[in-house]
């Protein structure tokens, strides 16, 4: 079974996935996580990020793996676990090279098949619902205002007061809806079979109790269903 959940950034996606890969036992798919390991591993090697045709062979070259299983998936790329580093604000603003090449993008889709014909998914990303898993049972597609989505992002990062201001972090949120929306290979746009949450002033806990009334008629039936 495959539940797809889209959003943009800051919706809210990652949390609500991970507590629903918990809760029904499913795996976790973080495909924004797969975009920044090679973006990782690029800006190691000191790839030229504008060369598609370098950043494809890379891609070819690399091992992206996820280690572990339902929401405590770890991301490895070449035998090193990158979980954190990932999340360095080096990888989130040149990641938009990695993502925005075709041909990776292709190798990158055929990677999240793979991972989820081995069991019960929750894949999460900006095309799960339209490109990647368009015959997911069940897809959902998390929104939020924006001065919302930069609030959590702030409390997210915990950093001391005035290392990343409120303002910076809503100017990059900014900035990456306009490369997700506007970029030529699959932006990111609403499958018009999913669910359209705007949880912009709802809770988690709302926003997975509303999840799970979708979900319950679907996961039912499945032995991994956990009360
Ligand atoms: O979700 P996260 O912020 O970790 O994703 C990192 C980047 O990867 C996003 O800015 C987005 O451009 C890209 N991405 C994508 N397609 C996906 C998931 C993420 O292009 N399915």
């Amino acid at each position: 079974m495959i539940i797809a959940i889209d959003g943009p950034a800051g919706s809210g996606k990652s949390t609500i996935a991970r507590m629903l890969a918990r809760r029904l036992g499913f795996n976790y798919l973080d495909t924004g996580a797969m975009y920044r390991a090679l973006t990782w591993k690029a800006l190691q090697d000191g790839a030229d990020l504008t060369d598609a045709n370098a950043l494809c062979q890379l891609m070819d070259q690399t091992a992206i793996e996820f280690r572990g299983k339902n929401d405590g998936m770890q991301i490895w790329v070449d035998g090193v676990n990158v979980t954190e580093k990932i999340r360095a604000p080096s990888v989130t603003n040149n990641v938009h090279y990695i993502s925005n090449a075709s041909s990776v993008r292709h190798r990158m889709v055929k990677l999240q098949q793979m991972f989820a014909s081995g069991g019960n998914v929750i894949a999460e990303g900006r095309d799960m619902g339209t490109v990647v898993f368009p015959h997911a049972d069940k897809k959902f597609f998390l929104d939020a205002e924006i001065e919302e989505r930069a609030r959590r992002r702030h409390d997210e990062m915990r950093l001391p007061d005035g290392e990343i201001s409120y303002a910076d972090v809503m100017k990059d949120i900014e900035i990456r809806d306009k490369r997700d929306t506007t970029r030529d290979n699959s932006p990111l746009r609403k499958s018009d079979d999913a669910i359209y949450l705007n949880t912009t002033k709802m809770s988690i806990e709302e926003v997975v109790a509303r999840i799970f009334e979708e979900l319950e008629p679907v996961v039912k039936k499945l032995d991994v269903y956990k009360e």
